[in-house]
């Protein structure tokens, strides 16, 4: 038996994978199959709809704890696989293995986060105007939830929402992306086997997955049996689905495209700053949400800077994102490629000089391997102002902060941004009302690598929606307030008066 059907057969999904036929699954490392899922069509889709509201009937039954203690027994499962799933991430989405076991500790991360929620779904009591009456907010289990997600985060992004939508009471709909679809296989075996050990008490169809392409994904937007949409991908993705589920009035949460800046002042260590630039702007080979692509420096220490960091970027080991010591892995396919020469071709145009990489590497045969490249641009051309998906690294000086600041906020997508400097006032500034416009904001660290216990998410283009950490929850419950008059009494609110 190969490797790779060892691994499947590993991850209990042997047989499901095998069938030849269906949505193939290729790796973006050498282009080899790894595997089939089925494609399913806007019937099957509509199919499990009516069965994720079944699932709900029962399910918001069952107590918060008690959802929890599924969602524990589900982070038992992952860490068990945690070796073999991560590496499917790696084969399936061509991450180093490091970020592909970095990805499945994300999601045990967030059972556990989710685990500890399940027993502090808080309401509020309110004091009432009326007399022998008390008022509660409360939040109740909402219905189904799809997640539709992006090939970059093959299990992350599901696991940020099934995990809080399942002690919320929710039954949850996986659209992953068609790229990625073994990894969303091996996730669904692993709660499956959490769902047996749980017992009875956990319906069926708690969790589905329906694999296939836009146009499914299309479908269950337009399902009014499930009330939210929480969709990861490119704003474009992000715009069609808003639109869908708008026109019923259903609920959507966005984590659409990024395009993350860091601001360097002249404060900055430039050895921590090198770092995390080299982190943020060539891992995961720039196919974060979250990764770094303006690089926005102080006139003074640009040139210094930029000397570091070529030679940085020259030693970078991109390659087989298998073997150790390699940081820089594949594109996902050959699309990326083209769309990574097309961005530096327009970049040049566009009077950008391209300082270091832009080429193609050698990397396996059969995938797509670039250089990461650093290119200095006289301003925030429309090159800049695009999310390309790939290792692009724009450069642009600034004189003083404000101006540092607007160029960071000048982008329409709102998702992260940093600042490395040494000046308290610097990074306060940058931190407070009129600094950075995201919905993330670092200092001294990169725009990338977000922990669980944040919301995680942002602003304009980047959909709005806030997921994972704090009270990010409560997009997946229903909000009820509550009044009880406990007297004998009917006295109405603003003193209003109605005697029959
Ligand atoms: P994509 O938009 O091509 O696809 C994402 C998912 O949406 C896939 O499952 C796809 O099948 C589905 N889809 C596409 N069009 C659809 C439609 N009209 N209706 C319903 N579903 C549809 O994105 P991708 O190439 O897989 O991922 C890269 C993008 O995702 C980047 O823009 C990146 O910034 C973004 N992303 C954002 C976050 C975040 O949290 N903000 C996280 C990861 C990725």
């Amino acid at each position: 038996m190969s490797k790779i059907a060892n691994l499947l057969e590993r991850l209990e999904i042997g047989r499901a994978a095998s069938t030849g036929q269906g949505l193939e699954s290729r790796s973006p490392i050498d282009g080899q199959v790894l595997g089939h899922a089925p494609l399913h069509d806007a019937a099957e889709a509509s199919a499990a709809a009516a069965r994720a509201q079944s699932a709900f009937q029962a399910w918001r039954r069952v107590p918060a704890p008690r959802r929890g203690e599924l969602v524990r027994l589900l982070g038992e499962e992952l860490r068990r696989i945690k070796d073999d799933l991560g590496l499917l991430v790696t084969l399936e989405a061509g991450k180093i293995r490091s970020e592909g076991l970095g990805e499945v500790q994300e999601v045990i991360d967030i059972c556990d986060f989710a685990v500890g929620l399940s027993r502090q779904l808080y309401g509020l009591t309110l004091a009432s105007e009326r007399p022998e009456h008390h008022m509660r907010e409360t939040w109740q289990p909402l219905g189904p939830v799809l997640v539709i997600s992006a090939f970059n985060f093959p299990v992350a992004v599901w696991s940020w929402n099934a995990a809080l939508a399942l002690v919320c009471g929710d039954p949850a709909v996986w659209k992953p992306s068609e790229k990625t679809p073994l990894t969303a296989l091996a996730t669904q075996a692993a709660f499956e086997r959490a769902a047996a050990r749980f017992g009875a008490e956990a319906p069926a169809h708690l969790s589905q997955v329906i694999f296939g392409r836009a146009d499914v994904g299309e479908a269950l937007a337009a399902d009014a049996r499930i009330p939210l949409v929480s969709a990861t991908g490119s704003t474009r993705m992000g715009r069609a689905v808003a639109q869908t589920v708008a026109a019923r009035l259903g609920r959507s949460l966005l984590e659409l495209g990024g395009n993350n800046a860091m601001i360097v002042t002249p404060s900055a260590d430039l050895e921590l700053t090198v770092r995390g630039v080299a982190f943020s702007a060539v891992g995961t080979c720039g196919q974060r949400c979250t990764s770094l692509r303006r690089l926005i420096v102080h006139e003074s220490l640009a040139d210094n800077l930029l000397d570091r960091l070529i030679k940085a970027y020259e030693s970078l080991p991109v390659g087989d994102p298998r073997q150790d010591g390699v940081l820089v892995g594949p594109l996902i396919d050959e699309g990326a490629a083209q769309a990574f020469d097309d961005a530096l071709a327009q970049a040049r145009s566009e009077g950008g000089q391209v300082l270091t990489g832009g080429d193609r590497a050698e990397g396996v045969p059969g995938g797509a391997y670039v250089r990461p490249a650093i290119v200095r641009m006289p301003g925030q051309s429309d090159v800049v102002m695009r999310e390309t998906f790939a290792p692009i690294l724009y450069v642009l000086t600034y004189r003083d902060l404000d101006e540092a600041i607007a160029l960071n906020n000048a982008a329409p997508q709102g998702l992260s941004s940093c600042i490395f400097t040494d000046s308290a006032r610097e990074a306060e500034t940058f931190l407070s009302g009129w600094g950075s416009d995201c919905g993330i904001a670092n200092v001294n660290l990169g725009p990338s690598g977000a922990e669980i216990g944040g919301a995680f998410g942002g602003e304009k283009e980047t959909g709005g929606g806030r997921e994972s950490g704090s009270d990010a929850w409560k997009a997946y419950m229903r909000r009820q307030t509550q009044t009880v008059n406990f007297g004998r009494g009917l006295p109405l609110a603003q003193g209003v008066r109605f005697d029959v």
